[in-house]
């Protein structure tokens, strides 16, 4: 299959679980003072907490739609990629294409949380099409850096990962096709 957005999503998930959830809230992705899971009373970061216990409710929502019985979640977060894929293999086209784009934006939500904000720099601009988005963290979303790209009040470009992902998977089907 190439790319493998399952693969990618997991393991940055369980980097979140990982990193935020058993250290202390004060400490960063490459501190080497780390706790263990075992340290009484850690801290745990709610912010990061919240935003695991979202994807996979999310990725949830859209597993049982698709696959009512797919029975009960696995016990890790970042197990849940394989659960939904094994649920949705046979799922109509339109289903599969959804799932993807969900866990392709959630890997790109992970990488962003996990300070990794390179990661909008892969994919091109929607807009223009040229290389060269980087992320503003106070809206949230991806600025395109070319000053002829502007909306129509005249603002910069900008670009949620949701629509990022949307575009990048569009863009592997059209490879995927070409290919065959
Ligand atoms: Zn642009």
């Amino acid at each position: 299959m190439g790319y493998d957005i399952t693969t990618n999503a997991a393991a940055r998930m369980a980097l979140l679980e990982d990193y935020f959830l058993e250290q202390p809230v004060n400490a960063r992705p490459g501190d080497t003072r780390r706790a263990t899971a075992t340290t009484p009373g850690t801290p745990v970061n709610l912010g990061v907490v919240d935003h695991i216990r979202r994807s996979v409710y999310d990725l949830e929502q859209h597993t049982r739609a698709a696959a009512p019985d797919a029975g009960p979640l696995p016990a890790q977060a970042a197990a849940v990629y394989d659960w939904c894929m094994q649920h949705t293999e046979h799922a109509p086209e339109t289903v599969q294409r959804r799932r993807d784009v969900l866990i392709y934006q959630q890997e790109l939500e992970h990488a962003i949380r996990l300070g990794e904000t390179k990661v909008v720099r892969r994919h091109r601009c929607p807009g223009c099409g040229t290389v060269g988005l980087h992320w503003r963290q106070s809206v949230g979303k991806a600025v395109c850096c070319n000053r002829r790209c502007r909306t129509p009040d005249g603002l910069a470009s900008t670009w949620s990962l949701s629509r990022l992902a949307t575009e990048y998977i569009a863009d592997q089907e059209k490879r995927r096709r070409r290919a065959t």
